[in-house]
């Protein structure tokens, strides 16, 4: 039987893991893998990790002296992976694809959330506060919304907001041939946007993507809207931003420096950020905790995806879903 060392373990991860683990020994450990727990992977014949994980070099060397055959990342992206190391000594696959409908809808909720102020209305009249000062919102209608990056989720975030009666631009190094739109360069797409939404990975090019200059290209009081990562926007120039008035209003699922943070309770915990502790006391911005994704679907596939992606490379040593440099 193949042994399975899984990090970052959290509850709904293993109550979906152990209702499909079949023929696979899992042992699910709390801690992230990083260079101080990457031992508790000796013995196994591979890892499976998130988002958070560590796997720079340095880790997947030792992943590959313990004779690791498989990273089997739970998630799309693979920023975290350094995937030169890995190349030819250890197989690395992915769940491309687990509900772009979810992460599109998370956008949806956050843009609407941040325009209608429901957030604070249900604050409010909790408390029997029924005012309406400072709660106004603006039609979504014939708005202008700017998506950058259209693969699968900002294919369906596009297509929600077309049927919000929006007018839809985009910007994609490749355009989706699945999309009736108008694909502008970034600058022109920033400069007529009343509503930005991004949603291409964080790469070596997308990396502060949205910077002071590209902020300084936006429409005033934009909305900006992010659900891909968040590296793709350099917080300060955001905070910035948002401090100029010239961004009205951020909802941000990403954030750069999320890794310790996000997906813990640090209820009780003074957090040692300065740019997360400005954000989240901006009363015009709305952060979650990297969820878009966290629905029924998307974890059923995110389980369903991640076992055949292991079972496809222990049997034929070799899977669609694999990451190769
Ligand atoms: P995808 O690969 O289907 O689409 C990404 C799109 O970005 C492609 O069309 C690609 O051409 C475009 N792109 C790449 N580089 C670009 C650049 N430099 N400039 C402009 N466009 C560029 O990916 P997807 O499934 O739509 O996911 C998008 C991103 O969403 C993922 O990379 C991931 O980081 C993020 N994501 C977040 C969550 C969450 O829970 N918040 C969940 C899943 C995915």
């Amino acid at each position: 039987m193949k042994r399975i060392a899984f990090f970052d373990t959290k509850p709904y991860d293993m109550h979906f893991f152990k209702i499909y683990s079949g023929d696979y020994d899992i042992m699910y450990f709390e801690d992230k893998l990083t260079m101080k727990t990457v031992h508790l992977a000796k013995g196994y014949d591979g890892v499976c990790v998130f988002v958070n994980d560590t796997l720079n070099s340095e880790t997947i060397n030792k992943l590959i002296e313990y004779n690791i055959e498989i990273i089997a990342l739970r998630c799309a992206g693979y920023n975290n992976v350094d995937v030169k190391t890995a190349h030819k000594k250890i197989h690395i696959v992915r769940v491309p694809s687990y509900s772009p409908n979810a992460v599109a809808e998370h956008a949806m909720a956050l843009l609407l959330t941040l325009n209608r102020k429901t957030h604070k209305a249900y604050s409010r009249t909790r408390d029997f506060n029924f005012s309406l000062n400072g709660l106004t919102g603006f039609d979504m209608f014939e708005k202008t919304v700017g998506i950058i990056g259209t693969g699968k989720i900002g294919l369906i975030f596009a297509n929600i907001c077309k049927g919000f009666g929006m007018n839809v631009i985009a910007y994609d190094i490749y355009p989706n041939k699945l999309l009736d739109i108008k694909y502008l360069s970034l600058d022109e797409l920033l400069s007529e946007s009343d509503i930005n939404s991004i949603h291409c990975p964080l790469s070596e090019k997308t990396k502060y993507m949205i910077n002071d200059e590209s902020i300084s290209k936006m429409k005033d009081g934009v909305y900006l809207i992010n659900t891909s990562r968040g590296g793709v926007i350099d917080s300060l120039a955001l905070l910035r931003g948002l401090k100029s008035g010239k961004i009205k209003g951020s909802g941000l699922d990403v954030y750069e420096e999320e890794s310790n943070i996000f997906f813990e309770d640090m209820s009780d915990t003074i957090i040692n950020d300065d740019t997360l502790s400005l954000l989240l006391s901006s009363p015009n911005v709305i952060i979650t905790s990297h969820q878009a994704f966290f629905t029924k679907e998307a974890l059923e596939k995110i389980v369903t995806t991640t076992f055949s992606n292991i079972q496809e490379i222990f049997e034929k040593g070799e899977c669609e879903n694999e990451v190769k440099k």
